[in-house]
């Protein structure tokens, strides 16, 4: 059969069924995705030392056949696994403190890769940060260069079983590859041609060779994902005619003069941006970013009243119950000057006061309507909407924003989220949204101290949050449920409660977790609210939203296996008080006290947004995944904004020229598109 990228891998030979399942885990399933399983990392050993030229106090790379094993154990008890490499200049002692199982790994006969401090003990020794089994006995050698990739493996296929099996076919693929640019563009943007770049990612000659194949991948990412923001945008744009409201001044101007609070600067400003948007004729379609307590609820109430004054409706959806009765009371309270009450419709309510506020919607009794899902069920109708707001906006799918929005003829859009990114990168991933930030806190409220402890510091902390509570005041207990599926977490969860309980049994505690009712969630929540329960154990379920002002600690265990966004967003529910409050990371493993110690230091949102993105890389940030379901895989944030720059600039003026791509120079782009992302096909049909 003649090989396509689209034949399935297990043609491949040296691929049998056993290998083409372990190479589906890695998402593996055509022979394109093969070619394009870009190594993670590489290892750079262009430059090794010989050696009997490794020198105590250095940092070396070495290549050397392994000539005997062993363990041996140190006075102080530790098991140290020790190999001795030979090569033409000599012999050197490598040492594995803590690792006797590498006696299972590492056999007489391989040649191994080393790296890492050369120091004397009895002799010079090298202490590996990393090693490579380059070969195994009586196997050659890679004949290749020495930078060496590193794959992505899984279980039952290493990373060696993955480079083999690529090199092996390399060429052949390699054949395959066609490149969609024109050699114009690909001299303005100074990336490689596709074949020349997918070998250097793969058989890199140095590590700007392998560095620059991945920029050339990395654009190409870019570009699909821009071109397809371009497209949404010029549809978008074609669509636009929005309500032109007219600023009235009277109920925005009343709400000011009895806010219990001044509006700080960048509210004010988002006001005005905000107002001037709705006022124009266009659509407003715009993304209110701001650290949780920036105070963007207050901010959405004014655009709100400003539809209502027009006579229009104006709508806020929340993702939980909860926020949702959190915004109806904060609505409540600040309308009442105004003589206005805002209608909740949530889940909870019973079938007839469903059906009454229902009711009112549809005629228009209800002028400012706050709610959760429960919105944009079938069943509602608007009389009027002018005003579409959605709070925590990436906790919706684009389907369920979209289903508010069609809720009115029209509306304008305001999307709130408090995930803060770097600027440059909101505007690139939101290509289609206008974006106002929020970076200024309110004055008045309590500081929150973070600090990084140990698990011998348990006692000390139990012993504080104990004290807080003696004086009134609540605890949240976070505890990692990174994926739901994950009972082992869970359990350890339950049990933390358990334990909670026992230890604080002068106190309530509480637990709330992903797989809990949303009914029980949303008691326990209440019930912390009305502090009938004073300490709370919750998973990462609390991230969004939740406004307790009495709670004045956060204890967050295994800290080091949240993000640093996520870590902040959890930092979000103390502090909200005017009593200063405390964050606690609790962590007992070395390689990441780095990162917790520099968040330790930082209350920046956008700051830790940053940092967070050099760690993670741009493909798992909600606005890409928001771009069309398709997480990054070769771009990373840290080094490549230029290049997304020279993507967007590249695909905004394709689209200008060939909106639906449609010339036949295009057509590669547009099958790609179709077949990667979800909205491919809607956004690039023709007719
Ligand atoms: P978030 O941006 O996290 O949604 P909220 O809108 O919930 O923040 O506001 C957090 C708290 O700050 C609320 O209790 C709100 O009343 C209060 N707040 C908002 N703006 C100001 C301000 N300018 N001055 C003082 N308090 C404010
Ligand atoms: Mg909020």
């Amino acid at each position: 059969m003649t090989l396509s990228l689209t034949t399935s891998v297990k043609y491949l030979k040296g691929v049998g069924p056993k290998r083409a399942e372990a190479l589906a885990r890695l998402g593996i399933r055509t022979v394109g995705d093969l070619l394009y399983h870009a190594p993670h990392r590489y290892l750079d050993a262009t430059t090794v030392t010989p050696l009997a030229r490794a020198r105590v106090g250095e940092e070396v790379s070495c290549v050397g056949q392994v000539v005997t094993t062993g363990v041996l154990p140190t006075r102080r008890g530790l098991r140290v696994f020790r190999a001795v490499l030979r090569d033409e200049s000599g012999l050197l002692e490598c040492a594995w403190p803590g690792q006797p199982f590498l006696e299972r790994q590492i056999k007489q006969g391989q040649v191994l890769l080393v790296t890492g401090p050369v120091r004397y003990y009895h002799g010079r020794q090298l202490v590996p940060r990393e090693f490579v089994v380059l070969a195994d006995e009586g196997e050659a050698r890679p004949e290749r260069g020495l930078v060496l990739p590193i794959y992505p493996a899984t279980e039952g296929l290493t990373h060696r079983q993955i480079r083999t099996l690529i090199h092996q076919h390399l060429d052949a693929l390699l054949g395959l590859a066609v490149d969609p640019h024109p050699p114009r563009l690909r001299a303005a943007v100074g990336i490689p041609d596709l074949r020349a770049a997918l070998a250097a990612v793969h058989r890199p000659r140095d590590p700007d060779d392998a560095e620059a194949g991945r920029r050339r991948l990395a654009f190409d990412e870019l570009f699909d994902q821009q071109l397809v923001q371009a497209r949404a945008r010029h549809l978008a744009k074609r669509a636009r005619a929005g309500i032109e409201f007219t600023l009235k001044k009277e109920l925005t101007t009343r709400l000011k003069e009895h806010l219990p609070f001044a509006l700080t600067d960048d509210q004010r400003r988002a006001v005005r941006e905000i107002a001037g948007d709705m006022t124009a004729p266009l659509r407003m379609h715009r993304l209110l970013m701001g650290d949780v307590g920036t105070g963007k609820t207050v901010v959405a109430l004014f655009a709100m009243l400003l539809a209502v004054e027009n006579d229009y409706q104006a709508a806020i959806m929340a993702p939980t119950e909860l926020l949702a009765e959190q915004h109806g009371a904060t609505l409540a309270r600040l309308l009442e000057p105004l003589e206005l009450r805002p209608e909740l419709l949530i889940g909870r309510l019973t079938p007839a006061e469903k059906r009454a506020a229902r009711e009112r919607i549809g005629h228009g009794a209800a002028r400012l309507v706050v709610g959760t899902h429960a919105l944009i069920q079938e069943a509602v109708t608007f009389h009027r909407l002018g005003l579409a707001v959605v709070d925590e906006q990436h906790r919706f799918g684009v389907e369920q924003r979209a289903a508010l929005v069609e809720k009115g003829d029209a509306p304008d859009v305001l999307l709130l989220t408090a995930t803060p990114i770097p600027r440059s990168l909101a505007l690139t991933l939101y290509g289609d949204l206008d974006v106002t930030e929020l970076r200024e806190r309110p004055p008045g409220r309590g500081s929150v101290k973070t600090a990084l402890r140990g698990d011998a510091a348990r006692k000390k902390i139990y012993a504080f949050i104990r004290s807080e509570c003696a004086a009134g005041r609540q605890a949240y207990v976070i505890y990692p449920v990174i994926d739901e599926s994950e009972r082992a977490d869970l359990k350890a969860a339950t049990t933390m409660a358990e334990d909670l309980r026992e230890v604080f049994a002068e106190f309530r505690v509480g637990l709330v977790h992903g797989r809990l009712k949303a009914e029980e969630r949303d008691a326990t929540m209440r019930a912390f609210r009305d502090n009938a329960v004073q300490i709370l154990v919750a998973t990462s379920v609390i991230e969004v939203g939740i406004d307790v002002a009495n709670a004045t600690v956060m204890l967050i265990e295994h800290a080091e296996r949240f993000g640093l966004a996520q870590l902040h967003q959890l930092r979000g529910r103390v502090g909200r008080g005017a009593a200063a409050s405390h964050c606690i990371l609790l962590s007992n493993v070395p390689s990441a006290a780095a990162r917790l110690k520099a968040f330790t230091e930082t209350t920046d949102g956008f700051k830790i947004a940053e940092l967070d993105l050099q760690e993670r890389g741009m493909g798992e940030l909600a606005g890409a995944r928001q771009s069309g379901g398709v997480p990054l895989r070769y771009a990373n944030f840290a080094t490549d904004l230029p290049l997304l720059e020279a993507a967007r600039r590249a695909a905004a003026e394709i689209i200008a020229r060939d909106p639906a791509l449609v010339r036949p120079e295009h057509a590669a782009y547009r099958e790609r598109i179709v077949a990667r992302y979800e909205r491919g096909f809607e956004l690039f049909r023709v007719g």
